[in-house]
């Protein structure tokens, strides 16, 4: 199957923080893949800035060796790195003073998409708002992309929302989520709103429960300090996990516009039920083999910030009254895995006698990896001996069913990056939705600080802390096995 680039107008993108570890990182790689892809039209242009006081060359150098160092096999491509690293321009930028700013409104053309993307602290984002206003660099067509974290509380992401909607309209602002940039997150609506085979069942009638599992093996070395102001809560369930709830459990929307999707979702959001104590499993990660224990990645002997998270949900709504919502995620777990699955409820009544296993059909949508999705069904048990019955995946790696290699495999970020330019909210958080996650993840988080809630042990490269086990056990239900 050829890939289909869709082609977009001619823009100016300007990163700030385009020396920084994201932009170099992921960012550039990405775009690099897209010019390579064809995506890019003539006269688009990339312009860098950054504190450091590079020209452009000089930028251009970082860039290349960026490519070379997080780049796939694309950058072997000499001739097409060349050409695009011509599309690349810099100046030094002072975010919070004056020092750059006459320059870089004489580099963006007024006749192009602009697009200006935040890839610095969110404590700047409002100071370059401020200031792409005040120098006239911005227009009322102008886009403005913003990274996570937004927030670390309702007040704070209000806060942040405000300091943009002061010189920005809500249809401007494009929140990044990469997992909404996701192939397969994508494909959750694909599979649920594609096919007549699985909404009729997607209801409290026919599903028993959802398991949404993000395990990682890496634990936070490096970024220690910053996590643990964070813990799991704030980094991967209010954003990244809140947003596969929200795209599993909203209603179909009239049509995939970016409102209709958005709404659907806050609609999710505003009915999750908050959280009892009991429900919730916070842990940290033990000292392993591959490595030190989460107090000493994060120097902080003392501290109660979780490395995981396992809790059980409730939404308040008509087709999800009962059926509960189990999320984990955690570092340093046996495997680097993601899924959502969608577990079914047994057989009323099994007509064959003898069989007294619990057969169940489960949907798996597999985020990492082999990203695909596999549906367990029951079948009898092959050859004589009568009527045995046997539970075999329906397994379907998406990679192989479409021709590996020859789709489109463009990652999360250079996806969004190209919808932000064609000026697509679809996949990007609204404002109101954002508030909405911390106001639910708020009391939640207040609730463990005020009972100086102590997170369990685990072990490094486990499933995470027992407790996390008695969660479902207690409902006669289990997880499925991380597997890498
Ligand atoms: P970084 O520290 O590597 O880079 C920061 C960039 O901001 C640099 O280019 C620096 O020159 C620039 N900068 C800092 N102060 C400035 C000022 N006063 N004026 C102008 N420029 C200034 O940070 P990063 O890791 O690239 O992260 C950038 C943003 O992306 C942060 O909000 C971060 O939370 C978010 N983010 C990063 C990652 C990642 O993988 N690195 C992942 C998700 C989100």
């Amino acid at each position: 199957m050829a890939s289909r680039v869709i082609p977009v107008d001619p823009f100016d993108l300007v990163i700030f923080g385009g020396t920084g570890d994201l932009a170099r990182r992921k960012i550039l790689p990405g775009l690099f893949r897209r010019f390579q892809a064809g995506q890019m039209p003539d006269g688009a242009r990339i312009i860098g800035a950054a504190r450091s006081e590079l020209d452009r060359a000089g930028y251009q150098q970082m860039i290349e060796d960026a490519i070379g160092e997080f780049g796939g096999a694309e950058k072997n491509d000499a001739e097409g790195l060349s050409k695009f690293l011509e599309t690349l321009d810099y100046t030094p930028i002072d975010a919070k003073g004056t020092a750059g700013w006459d320059t870089l409104s004489s580099m963006v053309r007024p006749d192009v998409v602009q697009a200006f993307y935040f890839s610095v602290a969110p404590s700047l984002f409002g100071d370059i708002a401020a200031r792409l206003h005040s120098n006239n660099i911005a227009n009322s067509k102008s886009r403005i992309v913003v990274e996570k974290p937004f927030g670390r509380d309702l007040e704070s992401a209000k806060a942040l929302n405000k300091s943009l909607a002061d010189h920005f309209d809500e249809s401007q602002v494009y929140r990044i989520d990469h997992y909404l940039g996701k192939e397969t997150v994508q494909n959750l609506m694909a599979v649920r709103f594609g096919n007549v085979l699985f909404e009729p069942l997607w209801n409290n009638h026919y599903v028993d429960h959802i398991q949404i599992t993000v395990a990682e093996t890496v634990g936070v070395e490096g970024r220690g300090a910053y996590y643990d102001r964070s813990g799991a809560m704030r980094d991967m369930v209010q954003n990244h996990l809140m947003q596969l709830l929200c795209l599993i459990a909203m209603e179909p929307p009239g049509q995939f516009g970016a409102d209709e999707v958005r709404d659907e979702k806050l609609k999710v959001i505003r009915a999750l039920q908050t959280v009892e104590p009991h429900h919730i499993v916070r842990g940290q990660y033990d000292a392993g083999p591959d490595g030190g224990g989460y107090r000493e990645d994060a120097e902080n002997p003392k501290s109660f910030t979780e490395s995981f998270i396992a809790m059980k949900c409730h939404i308040n709504n008509w087709r999800w009254a009962g059926v509960p919502f189990y999320l984990r995620t955690g570092k340093r777990m046996k495997a680097r895995a993601s899924e959502i699955a969608v577990v079914f409820k047994d057989l009323g009544h099994s007509i064959f006698e003898g069989d007294e296993k619990r057969h169940r059909n489960i949907l798996a949508i597999r985020l990492q990896p082999n990203e695909g999705m596999d549906l367990q069904v029951t079948i009898k048990e092959p050859g004589p001996g009568g009527m045995r019955l046997v539970d075999v995946p329906l397994d379907m790696t998406f990679a192989e069913a479409l021709g590996d290699g020859e789709h489109d495999v463009s990652d999360a970020y250079e996806r969004l990056i190209m919808d932000v330019i064609r000026g697509n909210q679809t996949l990007f958080m609204r404002g109101d939705e954002v508030e909405a996650a911390w106001a639910w993840t708020d009391p939640l988080i207040n609730g463990w600080e005020a009972r100086n809630d102590v997170p369990k042990v685990y072990d490094a490269g486990s499933s995470g802390p027992e407790d996390a086990l008695m969660l479902l056990h207690r409902d006669g239900r289990k997880w499925r096995e991380i597997k890498g």
